[in-house]
């Protein structure tokens, strides 16, 4: 039987919101990311929610403990009874052992690996129009005139963090706080390395054969 108490890793452009959107489609479980959890806080009404609100009214960061229970509120809801995909939540060590300590234990945490080349082909390549919004990317979907916009013709441009000193700098960042996390995971036994090279539908391939 295929595990579903799961968490996703990946660094940007690694494809990690697509598969686990794709997987969580197949295994009926939810997709549970950090951002959307916190932006139902306010709604769910319960105290620890108030909570969150009142930190990201004040514009500040929500403490640990405030976001870790508000996921163990999240993963007591009925739609998680089988399971769940968590993503973006454990970022540390510490908020890993938090979870663990409430009884939540990962029967899988897939990790995407991807090169920083092909991270940096695939972000690198990224294009969009400032005029229309259209998105184009130079390899896989290249507008029909080079640099310009296929919907209205203006000239298109690259995002400033989508430039390779800029990619570099977010994999750094994402390396030195997600190891740990991997080293963490794979001590626990739970560790799941996949191939990230290759088309969704042969990394989708491999994700299923890793959590079978
Ligand atoms: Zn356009």
């Amino acid at each position: 039987m295929a595990k579903t108490r799961l968490m996703m890793l990946g660094p940007p452009g690694a494809g990690k919101g697509t598969q686990a959107q794709r997987l969580s489609d197949h295994l009926n479980v939810p997709q549970i990311s950090t951002g959307d959890m916190l932006r139902n806080a306010r709604r769910s009404g319960s105290e620890l929610g108030l909570k969150a609100a009142a930190f990201m009214d004040a514009g500040d960061l929500v403490p640990d403990d405030v976001v870790i229970g508000l996921v163990a509120e999240r993963l007591k809801e009925s739609d998680a009874e089988n399971g769940f995909i968590l993503d973006g939540f454990p970022r540390t060590v510490e908020q890993a052992e938090a979870l663990e300590a409430m009884g939540v234990k990962l029967e899988a945490v897939v990790n995407i690996v991807v090169s920083e080349d092909e991270v940096i082909r695939r972000l690198g390549g990224r294009l969009s129009c400032p005029n229309c919004g259209a998105s184009f990317h130079s390899e896989f979907q290249p507008p029909k005139v080079e640099g310009i916009c296929d919907e209205c013709g203006s000239p298109l441009m690259r995002r400033e963090d989508d430039r390779p000193e800029a990619i570099r700098g977010r994999l750094v960042a994402y390396n030195a706080k997600t190891q740990p996390l991997v080293e963490y995971y794979r001590q626990v036994g739970v560790l799941r390395e996949i191939d990230g090279v290759g088309s969704p539908d042969h990394v989708y391939e491999r994700l299923l054969k890793a959590i079978d």
